[in-house]
């Protein structure tokens, strides 16, 4: 069998937002690029998400500049599926050059030459440069803490996909950010027994005076930040978009019968131990929710804006019973749990990427995404140039910082001195005169 070997200028790696947006920054400036994807476009969104899953944000400000979810009120949040829809529409919109079902599983410097050599399932390309688009959220880590063996049914957030999925009997869900509060709330409105684990988080309100929690990020520019603000680097944010968006409140949902545990330390015998850090945690969630308010009341009364006054948003309610009376450890079989859902984050996998763009820990090495490999991207990932960068939005306005990175050094190695300009133009006459004779 014969190996197709092409060559393209830029290589684009994953057909998530991050692939498309990258596509359609370089597509304006005209570099040839060629995206592959190992699945479908937007697969993640396709079918790596629980099914009810909904946008974070609405409609009017999780999507691209060029185009709207034009089948939505913008208030509303899009469904995963629309989502994914959004994009494959939004690559056709501008004929980006997608492969779909080809997976590239290796990338390595050339020697003495310039560009990469990038070995895929169907062939092998040489690339002048990389960009990595290949997600954020790449493999699920469960901590080494999970019981090994034994009768409990264990999923990772990743692969929920609905309630009938887990068998009878109550659930453990571990990490309430995001993902873990909407699928302790899922199942237990599905009727089952829930046991939250809740550690650090951060908790916006949905919405305030009239304005969702990603407006009020946006203006008070707190999408921008740069950097994480210090100690909060393993806080997660607990927002949802689900049953039209409303605010995460923890205390509602044990109220609703949820039963909230602290930080989940260790499993022994079947007898699982939580850290004494629930009403810290909760204490801080609330810190932070305040803190937008107050931040909102501040820029409305600065800029004399008429929005509609909330007190009540700042009514919290009491505490129950399992924040007051933290449950130290929980005897799964006798408290009836039989599974347990791990919501506890993403690991990202370069073990294909063959190139000096790693820090000692495989955290990629990189300034705005230019990374210290030249000629290696990455994109898409959180805090990539700000707290945006992961997000849908975020990711398109530093596709255009790296498209005109690419661009810039794309002019560098284009240009000729005098006596190579003196050369080519001699060429180009020579050519045109023995051409003429035809
Ligand atoms: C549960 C959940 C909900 C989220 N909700 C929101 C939200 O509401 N709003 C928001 O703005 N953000 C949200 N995010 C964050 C972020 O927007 C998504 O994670 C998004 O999918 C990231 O897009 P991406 O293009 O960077 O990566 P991905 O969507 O992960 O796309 C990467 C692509 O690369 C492909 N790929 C990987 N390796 C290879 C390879 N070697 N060769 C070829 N192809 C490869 C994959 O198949 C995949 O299609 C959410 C994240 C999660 C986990």
């Amino acid at each position: 069998m014969t190996v197709e070997r092409t060559s393209i200028d830029t290589l684009v790696v994953g057909a998530g937002q991050a692939g498309i947006a990258m596509s359609e920054h370089l597509s304006k400036l005209g570099v040839p690029h060629l995206v592959l994807e190992r699945d479908r476009i937007a697969e993640r969104w396709r079918t790596g998400r629980w099914d009810s899953l909904v946008a974070n944000g609405p409609a009017w400000h999780d999507r691209f500049p060029g185009m709207e979810f034009d089948d939505l009120d913008p208030d509303a949040f899009a469904s995963k599926d629309r989502v994914a829809d959004y994009f494959e529409a939004y690559a056709r919109k501008f004929n980006a050059p997608i492969r779909t079902g080809v997976e590239v599983t290796k990338v390595v410097r050339n020697a003495g030459r310039p560009g990469f050599t990038v070995e895929t399932t169907e062939g092998v390309i040489e690339a002048n440069r990389v960009v990595v688009t290949t997600g954020p959220f790449q493999r699920p880590v469960i901590p080494p803490i999970a019981p090994k063996a034994g009768e409990l049914t264990q999923i990772h957030s990743a692969e929920y996909r609905n309630p009938e999925q887990l068998p009878e009997g109550a659930v453990l869900v571990v990490g309430a950010g995001s993902s873990g509060v909407q699928i302790a709330d899922e199942l237990q409105r599905a009727g089952k027994k829930v046991y939250l684990s809740v550690g650090p988080h951060d908790r916006p309100p949905r919405a305030y005076r009239s304005r969702d929690f990603c407006w009020w990020l946006g203006v008070l520019g707190e999408w921008d930040a740069e950097v994480m603000r210090p100690g909060r680097e393993h806080v997660t944010i607990a927002v949802s978009g689900a049953r039209g968006g409303h605010t995460v409140d923890f205390r509602r949902l044990a109220n609703q019968g949820m039963t909230l545990v602290g930080l989940t330390k260790s499993f022994n015998d079947g007898v699982v131990t939580f850290e004494p850090d629930l009403a810290d945690n909760l204490a801080r969630g609330d810190e932070n929710y305040l803190s937008l308010l107050n931040a909102a009341d501040a820029y409305i009364a600065r800029n004399g804006l008429d929005l509609p006054e909330e007190p009540e948003a700042r009514h919290m309610l009491p505490d129950p019973e399992c924040v007051t009376h933290p449950i130290p450890e929980l005897d799964l079989v006798e408290a009836g749990v039989t599974s347990i859902v791990w919501a506890t984050g993403y690991a990202v996998d370069y073990s294909w990427l063959h190139v000096n763009a790693f820090d000692a820990n495989g955290k990629p090495k990189h300034q705005r995404g230019v990374s210290s490999e030249p000629g290696v991207y990455f994109l898409g990932l959180p805090w990539l140039s700000r707290r945006g960068s992961a997000f849908i939005w975020g990711v398109w306005h530093d596709a255009r910082h790296i498209a005109d990175h690419i661009l810039t050094q794309r002019k560098y190695l284009s240009y000729r001195d005098a006596s190579e300009r003196q050369a080519e133009d001699g060429r180009e006459i020579y050519e045109a005169n023995f051409l003429s004779q035809y």
